[in-house]
């Protein structure tokens, strides 16, 4: 497994005030790698500004480029209540997406790149699906990555996000095409983006190819082993060449911008069950402000390299765990009876 820091996010994209989407953040996932005992590779402008546009332009539409590149030759910037841009965020934001592409397009293996912003959130024309902002999104990692197997040749591409908040942006750009889309989040009605609701389940020819599996606010790891094991169904009926994973460790309990509350077991198992996928996969970061990235991204990885762990998996109350699993069990139901068609 390759992890590649993108270096700038540890000094550029800096709020003037606090904000939870800071270098901070990276700095925590640096402490979580050294506990682990294993390497991360620093890339330092080791990018092509040019070809970043162009995979740009190719994930959003040319006007929401040229909006946003605008906005960085300011010195400070807010795009929306939520999401700000810096004179420098251009060229942070541009080398995560980068790097999400260009490592797609070229390893074998399962592949991590550690940058900022985060991207799920930024759809075609940065707000996606009628959300109210972007999320702390400027450009989508996730879709570069996709974009990045394409052209190499792949057709049958998997995404599965488990940030706590919905990948609307990711959902959006994809929501037409097969594709399939696993995304498992807390309940929408009581978050933000507030979309992503069990009845989305793509349009056109993505019909039948977007999973929305939503969580009450207080979930823990007893609903989330469930819906694992649905995931694993579909994934292994779709037969994908690929995996683009959003990795968000936000659902972790206590981790400060949601309800949910996930601990190590969660991400422990689904960090083994992407490698037991045994795919090239691409996982891009997206949020995870404390908690999340300090223990959540911990058991990830140890599930991902397939270190032996016993993490307790915490029951959800009877009314969640029932509320939770009726609901992905229809979408789980639905879904597979059209990748497998
Ligand atoms: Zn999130």
């Amino acid at each position: 497994m390759l992890i590649v820091v993108v270096k700038n996010a540890l000094n550029k994209h800096i709020p003037p005030y606090y904000h939870p989407e800071n270098p901070l953040r990276i700095n925590i996932l640096l402490q979580a790698i050294e506990k682990l005992s294993i390497s991360a590779d620093f890339w330092v402008d080791r990018f092509d500004e040019k070809e970043a546009m162009k995979i740009a332009s190719r994930v959003h539409a040319k006007s929401y480029v040229d909006y946003i590149l605008d906005n960085c030759k300011k010195d400070f910037y807010e795009l929306d209540p939520d999401t700000y841009v810096t004179s420098n965020t251009c060229e942070l934001a541009l080398e995560t997406l980068y790097y999400s592409y260009k490592l797609a397009n070229t390893i074998n293996d399962i592949f991590m790149v550690l940058g900022r912003p985060p991207g799920h959130h930024a759809g075609l024309v940065g707000r996606a699906m009628g959300a109210p902002t972007n999320g702390f999104c400027i450009f989508n990692n996730a879709a570069a990555s996709v974009l990045g197997f394409r052209d190499r040749g792949f057709r049958r591409i998997a995404i599965i996000d488990f940030d706590a908040h919905h990948g609307n942006g990711t959902m959006e750009i994809f929501y037409k095409e097969k594709i399939l889309h696993i995304d498992i989040h807390q309940d929408p009605s009581t978050l933000y983006p507030f979309t992503g609701y069990p009845t989305d389940v793509g349009e056109g020819d993505g019909y039948g190819y977007k999973a929305n599996f939503v969580l009450r606010p207080k979930t823990t790891d007893e609903s989330l082993t469930h819906i694992t094991t649905f995931i694993e169904t579909l994934i292994s009926s779709y037969t994908p060449e690929a995996l683009v994973i959003s990795a968000g460790f936000d659902g972790y309990k206590n981790d400060g911008l949601t309800d949910l509350a996930l601990t190590s077991s969660s991400f422990y198992i689904l960090g083994s069950n992407i490698k037991r996928f045994g795919l090239p996969t691409a996982i891009v970061l997206e949020g995870g402000y404390s908690t999340g990235l300090e223990h959540g991204f911990k058991a990830f990885v140890e599930g991902l390299q397939g270190i032996e762990r016993v993490y307790t998996i915490y029951r959800d109350s009877p009314e969640t765990l029932n509320m939770n699993l009726s609901n992905a069990k229809k979408v789980y139901e639905l879904v597979l009876s059209h990748i497998s068609s």
